[in-house]
C-alpha cells in the first residue's frame, strides 16, 4: 500500500492498486498513488451528495470549515512544499509558497459576502435573487500548481455549499492527496472527496451521474472532451484552458527595464504556468537590446534541482511534456529560428531545458502559434502596431496578455484591444483572489475566483413574496376578474 491515500466519506480508503509518481528531477519512480477503482468513485460521489443537506444548511459553519482548512495549510507547508517539489519539481520556496496561496484562497472566500439581491421591493411584492448550490462538484485540476488550482475550486464550491470529488493529474498527486488526509478531520463526512488514478478516472467523473458541476483546469484537447461528456447531462461546466499569452512592447519602452519583468512573466513555473508569457512582440529598433535583456536572465538563472539552494528553476514536470518542449525547439530551429541561449535537454538525468530565447522567427512557426508550456520564449520583430495587436489576436487562444510602454495610458489603449480574459499594463501574471480569472475563445468557459467565480458553483434561484392579498399579479389577475 502507498504511504499516500485517498480521503472518501471522512475517512482513509486504501487502493488494491497503485502507480508510480516519479520526480522530474531525476527521471525515478519516487512513490506510489492510490488508483481508485469504479466502486471507490462512485462511494465518493455517493459520500458527497449525502454530506451535501446538511452542508448546505449552515453558511457560518462552512466559513468557519474554510478557515480551519487555511490554518491547517499554514501550519503544514513544511511537510507539503517538499512533496511538492519532489513531485512537480519546483523549487522549494516556490512550492512553499504554493501552499500558502492555497491558504489565501481558502481564507479569501471564508470572507467573501454571498448575500442575496433585493430587485423589487414595492407594493406588489417583494423580491429577492439568491444563488442556490448545485449540489456535488466534480473537480479536476492539472499538473503545474496542483495545490493552488485544487483550492481555486475547494474554496469557492465549499463556501457556495456544494460538496465536491476531486482528482489531482496522475504527474502530481501526492501533495493534494496529503492535503485530504491532514484535512480529514476538518471538512465533515463526505463533503471533500479526494480520488486519485489517471486520465481515465477524469472520463468516468465526467460522465458520473452524480456531480452536477465540472470545475476543470487542464489543456484545451482535454476540455473540449470534458465540455462533450458533460453535454447529455446538461452538467454545468467551467473550463480553464491554456493560453499562448503575448507580450507586446511598444516603441517607447525601456528595454532593460521590460527585459526583466517580461522573464520573470514567461519562465515563473519553468514557463508551466497557463498565462505565462508565450511570445513577446517587439518593435525593430528595441528588438537586440529587450533580446539581450532576456538572454541574459536566461543565461544567469540558476537550473537544477528544487531542492537545492539558490536554484531559480526547476525541470519540466513529465516526459511528454518534455518531449513537446524540445519538440517545438527543435522545430523553430529547423525553420531558421537561432536560440540565443538554450534550445536544447541538458545532458542530465531528469527532464531539465536549457532556458532558451529564440529569435528570427515569426507567426507560423510552431512554437510561436502553439502553447509551449515549458522555459523557450520566441521573440517576434514588428513594425506596425495595428500588425502586432493582430497578430497577438490571431489564435485561437485568448486567456490573458500584456502592453509594455512608458506610457501606461497608451498601453491601455492596447490593452483593451486584446481578446482575453485578462489583460495587463506594465506586467505579467499578477493573479489575485479576487480578480475574475478566464479565458476567451479556447482558453476556456466561465472564470474562477472573485465574487464572479463564486457565483459559477451555484444556480439564481428569484424567490418572489407577493405582497397581494389574493395572490394574483399583473399576468394572472386579468383571468380572474
Ligand atoms: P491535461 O488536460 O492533460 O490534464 C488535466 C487533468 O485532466 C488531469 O487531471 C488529467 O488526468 C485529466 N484528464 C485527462 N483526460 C481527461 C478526460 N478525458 N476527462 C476528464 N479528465 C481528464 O492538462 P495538463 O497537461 O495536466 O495541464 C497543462 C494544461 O493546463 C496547459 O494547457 C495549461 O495551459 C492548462 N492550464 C490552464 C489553467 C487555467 O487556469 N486556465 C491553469 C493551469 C493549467
Amino acid at each position: 500500500m502507498s504511504e499516500f491515500v485517498m480521503t472518501i466519506a471522512g475517512e482513509a480508503a486504501p487502493t488494491e492498486g497503485t502507480f508510480g509518481v516519479r520526480n522530474p528531477a531525476t527521471g525515478e519512480v519516487f512513490a506510489q498513488a492510490p488508483e481508485c477503482t469504479r466502486q471507490q468513485l462512485d462511494a465518493a460521489f455517493d459520500a458527497a451528495a449525502k454530506a451535501a443537506r446538511d452542508w448546505k444548511a449552515d453558511e457560518a459553519a462552512r466559513r468557519a470549515v474554510l478557515l480551519r482548512a487555511a490554518d491547517v495549510l499554514l501550519a503544514s507547508g513544511d511537510q507539503l512544499a517538499p512533496v511538492l517539489t519532489a513531485e512537480q519539481g519546483k523549487p522549494l520556496g516556490d512550492a512553499g509558497i504554493e501552499v500558502f496561496a492555497s491558504a489565501i484562497w481558502s481564507q479569501y472566500f471564508a470572507n467573501l459576502e454571498m448575500a442575496n439581491q433585493v430587485i423589487q421591493d414595492d407594493d406588489s411584492a417583494y423580491v429577492e435573487l439568491a444563488r442556490r448550490p448545485l449540489g456535488v462538484v466534480a473537480a479536476i485540476t492539472p499538473w503545474n500548481f496542483p495545490l493552488t488550482l485544487a483550492f481555486w475550486k475547494i474554496a469557492p464550491a465549499l463556501l457556495a455549499g456544494n460538496t465536491l470529488v476531486l482528482k489531482p493529474s496522475p504527474f502530481t498527486p501526492l501533495t493534494t492527496l496529503k492535503v485530504g488526509e491532514l484535512l480529514r478531520n476538518v471538512f465533515p463526512p463526505g463533503v471533500v472527496n479526494i480520488v486519485s488514478g489517471g486520465d481515465d478516472l477524469g472520463a468516468w467523473m465526467t460522465t458520473h451521474p452524480v456531480p452536477r458541476k465540472i470545475s476543470f483546469t487542464g489543456s484545451v484537447e482535454t476540455g473540449k472532451k470534458v465540455a462533450l461528456s458533460a453535454a447529455p447531462d446538461l452538467k454545468r461546466v467551467t473550463l480553464e484552458l491554456g493560453g499562448n499569452d503575448p507580450a507586446i512592447v511598444l516603441d517607447d519602452a525601456d528595454p532593460a527595464n521590460v527585459a526583466s519583468a517580461i522573464f520573470a512573466g514567461a519562465f515563473n513555473n519553468n514557463g508551466q504556468v497557463c498565462s505565462a508569457i508565450k511570445r513577446v512582440y517587439v518593435p525593430e529598433a528595441l528588438y537586440d537590446d529587450v533580446v539581450e535583456g532576456l538572454a541574459a536572465h536566461a543565461r544567469a538563472i540558476k537550473v537544477g534541482e528544487g531542492t537545492e539552494e539558490g536554484v531559480k528553476l526547476g525541470p519540466i514536470n513529465n516526459e511528454p511534456q518534455y518531449e513537446r518542449v524540445k519538440e517545438l525547439v527543435a522545430d523553430a530551429l529547423s525553420h531558421g529560428a537561432t536560440a540565443v541561449t538554450g534550445g536544447k535537454a541538458m545532458d542530465r538525468p531528469g527532464y531539465f531545458f536549457e532556458p532558451t530565447i529564440l529569435t528570427g522567427l515569426s507567426d507560423g512557426t510552431r512554437i510561436v502559434d502553439e502553447e509551449q508550456f515549458g522555459p523557450a520564449l520566441p521573440v517576434v520583430s514588428y513594425r506596425d502596431l495595428g500588425d502586432a495587436i493582430d497578430r497577438a489576436n490571431a489564435t485561437h487562444f485568448g486567456l490573458s496578455g500584456s502592453v509594455w510602454s512608458a506610457d501606461p495610458d497608451r498601453a491601455a489603449a492596447v490593452a483593451a484591444q486584446l481578446e482575453c480574459g485578462t489583460a495587463w499594463v506594465n506586467t505579467h501574471l499578477a493573479l489575485a483572489p479576487q480578480q475574475p480569472f478566464g479565458g476567451f475563445k479556447w482558453s476556456g468557459i466561465g472564470v474562477e475566483n472573485g465574487p464572479w467565480g463564486l457565483a459559477e458553483f451555484s444556480e439564481f434561484q428569484v424567490v418572489h413574496r407577493s405582497k397581494a392579498p389574493n395572490g394574483l399579479n399583473a399576468n394572472t389577475a386579468s383571468l380572474i376578474s
